[in-house]
């Protein structure tokens, strides 16, 4: 293992699609012995604050983050933001647009489930299970369990809301080098989420890890939950090719999710490690 500070650096709370509420995330992961910590809810800083005051009282060094969805040659990726002055007069518009978005494709996806006679008014239920905040399928997931329709989370998006299903909707994400500006220029730091859970070829991810790291993110998870052996010395490679920083994650939605908890990822050893520099820059 790593030797350094036990660090988590990608995780969900009730401020986007995540069970718990910010405080609460933060209490558990210092339980669960997370030194170094980010809340990176989906597009949305609304759980930072709270995150902050609860991580900081129970003695963690706390990091602002944000998984942000964007656009890279017409596909979907996440982008996990570090590190950033969240105060940044840019946030808000970039938000709010996100906001719409989001507001919009649900109201399609609502649209297309009532059509296959999943019930009527979803988009009112699946609005209740996001509350104010950012909304998405996961959220339909869970109206689609209230209304009987599925037994669980997985079967929700297995039928109905994953690729190339009925509510896999499609938006028009603003583009990787937008996102990863917005970071930067907010004095943080970019790397790439999750990278074999894209359904990319190695080689197609080498492609997207150029253009990131060409429009300034400065590295790539390599431990994540389900990444396998094989991938992950993948990764490692692919960041020592390219004299790049690795960072890792539970990626943490929910005490439900028996797959994953806070403060835990599978043991890798690797140099440039993105909490040398998290460190540098707090220090
Ligand atoms: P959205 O942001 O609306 O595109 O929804 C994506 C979110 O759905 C991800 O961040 C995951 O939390 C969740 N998700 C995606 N695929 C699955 C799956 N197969 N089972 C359960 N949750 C999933
Ligand atoms: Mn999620
Ligand atoms: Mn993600
Ligand atoms: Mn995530």
């Amino acid at each position: 293992m790593n030797s350094g500070p036990h660090f988590d650096l990608h995780m969900h709370s009730s401020a986007s699609d995540g069970a718990l509420p910010p405080a609460e995330v933060m209490q558990r992961a210092a339980a669960a012995g997370v030194e170094l910590i980010a809340l990176t809810d989906h597009d949305t800083l609304d759980g930072l604050d709270e995150a902050r005051a609860a991580a900081e009282s129970q003695g963690m060094r706390f990091v602002n983050g944000v998984e942000l969805t964007a656009d890279w040659r017409g596909r979907v990726i996440h982008l996990v933001g570090l590190n950033f002055d969240a105060q940044a007069p840019a946030f808000e518009a970039y938000m709010h647009n996100l906001m719409q978005l989001r507001d919009e494709r649900a109201r399609v996806i609502a649209q297309k489930l009532e059509k296959r006679g999943l019930g009527s008014n979803l988009y009112e239920l699946a609005r209740e299970q996001a509350g104010e905040t950012q909304i998405g399928r996961p959220h339909f997931a869970k109206a689609l369990m209230l209304l009987g329709k599925v037994g669980s989370m997985q079967e929700a998006f297995d039928a109905y809301l994953g690729q190339g299903t009925v509510g896999d909707v499609k938006a028009t994400w603003p583009s990787y080098s937008e996102a990863t500006e917005l970071i930067t220029e907010a004095g943080g730091m970019v790397v790439l989420a999750h990278p074999t859970k894209y359904k990319f070829t190695f080689t197609k991810i080498r492609e997207l890890m150029a253009d990131l790291l060409e429009a300034g993110a400065i590295g790539l998870e390599v431990s994540f939950p389900g990444v396998t052996p094989g991938h992950q010395h993948e990764l490692i490679k692919l960041a020592q090719q390219r004299q790049c920083y690795v960072s890792a994650g539970s990626d943490f939605h929910s005490p439900d999710q028996r797959w994953t908890s806070l403060g835990r990822y599978p043991a890798f050893k690797a140099e440039r490690l993105i909490t040398e520099r998290l460190l540098a820059a707090s220090a």
